[in-house]
């Protein structure tokens, strides 16, 4: 069949919608771009907030109503809004074929197959702790995600995640490695290697590594070593990863991403809140001067490192003197970039039932005034760039004008600059910045 993937929310999904598409690959279907050709039509979906939800809902009836066009249509759901609901999906979407949990997607090509052959509809739970880690990729970008932990064991008073996508479970670090050599090999010059709380890689269960740390080894954490052992891989010159949460923000880490060339002086680190008050509501289990401590930690050992977070306006009981703490925090820690989030109830979390005492008027105007801090904040973080250098890996030449390359720097930040001879996509060129913009910065290649 001939297949396409529609896919919402976060970094992890991107990742299991890529797996899928390689199975599938594997199991002879053909991935194609435009919707109306394809047989098959995935939505993988996520269900962190209200409305994410009612728009892949809104898209799997709209590809069920397209049907008509071809009586070969088959429409899957997968991901976590897919496990959330379950057989309650069919109900919604009547003429649905088939749903799959989140740790259930590698059997997507057996269901496929099921339904070619048989007809019917299917509903594939899984097992919600199943470790198994699909690990294909359909091609081999300059940059590829790599799951390293699924799943999430914090269970943040709002949050559905650890529902939906289950317990935690680190894979194995020869594993990890393994799948990072492999790309490496295709041309893969940077990873990302994802996790919800990416930082408790190790912690918990199984030991990642076989054997503890050498006497003398200048990393013994589970995580940090990891990066020590990707940044290895022969070919990688970029590592990132996300999410972070204060508590990992060890000494450690810090050492790493100073001491490791390949690791990228970049971290998505939530806060949420700046309101202590609200922290603890929401179980975040930091206080603002915590999360203040881990920045400043990261900042002592790379003072160049770029922290962006996300930030949830209208928490229930949220009052105008906490939100006005989160205003001061976002000053203090002066973000590079943020993303804020309306809080949206989550039914079967805890906040769920608590009153979403916050109306939805209000909600907007948090969410426009902190959008408005953090421009203002991103344009002068980025202005301070203008004089300075980036290392930016050359991805090639820019969308928005052809004559000119673009890349992103170690910070993420968008670099764009004219090119020049010698200069290649896939490598680290030095740029002086010239020009900033909210979004973009410009300069003039370093000979
Ligand atoms: N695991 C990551 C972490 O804890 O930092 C991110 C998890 S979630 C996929 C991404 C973001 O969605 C969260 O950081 C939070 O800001 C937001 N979010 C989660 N639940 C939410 C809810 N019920 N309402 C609004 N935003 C929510
Ligand atoms: Fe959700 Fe908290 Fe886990 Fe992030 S750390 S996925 S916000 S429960």
């Amino acid at each position: 069949m001939t297949f396409l993937i529609h896919t919402y929310g976060c970094q992890m999904n991107v990742r299991d919608s890529d797996a899928v598409a390689a199975a599938l690959i594997a199991a002879g279907h053909r991935l194609v771009e435009d919707e109306a050709e394809a047989d098959l039509v995935i939505v993988n979906s996520c269900s962190v907030r209200g409305k994410a939800e009612d728009k892949a809902i809104g898209k799997l009836r709209l590809l069920c109503v397209a049907k008509r066009e071809n009586p070969r249509r088959m429409v899957g759901a997968m991901g976590c809004m897919a496990q959330r609901l379950g057989e309650e999906l069919f109900r919604l979407v009547p003429r649905l074929d088939f749903a799959v949990g989140s740790r259930a997607a590698r059997f997507i090509p057996q269901v496929v197959a099921d339904l070619q052959a048989a007809g019917g509809r299917q509903w594939v739970a899984g097992d919600i702790a199943d470790s198994d880690v699909p690990t294909g990729h359909v091609g081999a970008g300059l940059s590829e995600f790599v799951t390293i932990l699924l799943g999430c064991n914090r269970r943040c008073a709002y949050c559905i995640v650890p529902t939906v996508r289950g317990p935690e479970y680190s894979r194995p670090a020869e594993d990890v490695v393994e799948e990072v050599r492999c790309l490496a090999r295709k041309g893969v010059r940077e990873i990302t290697l994802l996790g919800q709380s990416v930082l408790r890689y190790g912690l918990l269960g199984a030991p990642v590594w076989p054997a503890p740390a050498p006497q003398g080894a200048p990393f013994t954490e589970p995580f940090p070593r990891l990066l020590e052992a990707v940044a290895a891989v022969p070919g990688i010159q970029r590592i990132r990863f996300t999410s972070g949460h204060p508590a990992g923000c060890t000494e450690e880490l810090a050492r790493a991403m100073r001491d490791l060339p390949a690791v990228c002086p970049h971290l998505h680190l939530p806060v949420q809140s700046g309101s202590d008050r609200i922290l603890k509501l929401m179980r975040r289990g930091y206080t603002a001067e915590q999360y203040v401590e881990a920045v400043d930690r990261l900042r002592a050992h790379v003072p160049d490192v770029a922290i962006t977070t996300d930030i949830i306006v209208g928490f229930p009981g949220e009052t105008e003197e906490d939100f006005e703490a989160t205003r001061a925090l976002m000053r203090r820690v002066r973000f590079d970039n943020s993303f804020v989030f309306k809080y949206s109830p989550r039914p079967g979390t805890p906040s769920a039932e608590w009153e979403d005492d916050v109306p939805a008027g209000e909600k907007d105007r948090r969410d426009k005034v902190l959008l408005a801090d953090q421009d203002e904040i991103g344009v002068a973080q980025n202005e301070a760039w203008v004089g300075r250098e980036a290392e930016v890996l050359v991805e090639g030449p820019s969308l928005r004008n052809a004559q000119m390359w673009s890349g992103r720097s170690g910070q993420n930040k968008i670099v764009v600059f004219p090119p020049s001879d010698g200069v290649a996509r896939g490598g680290l060129a030095r740029v002086r910045i010239t020009r900033a913009r909210p979004q973009t910065l410009y300069g003039e290649l370093v000979k």
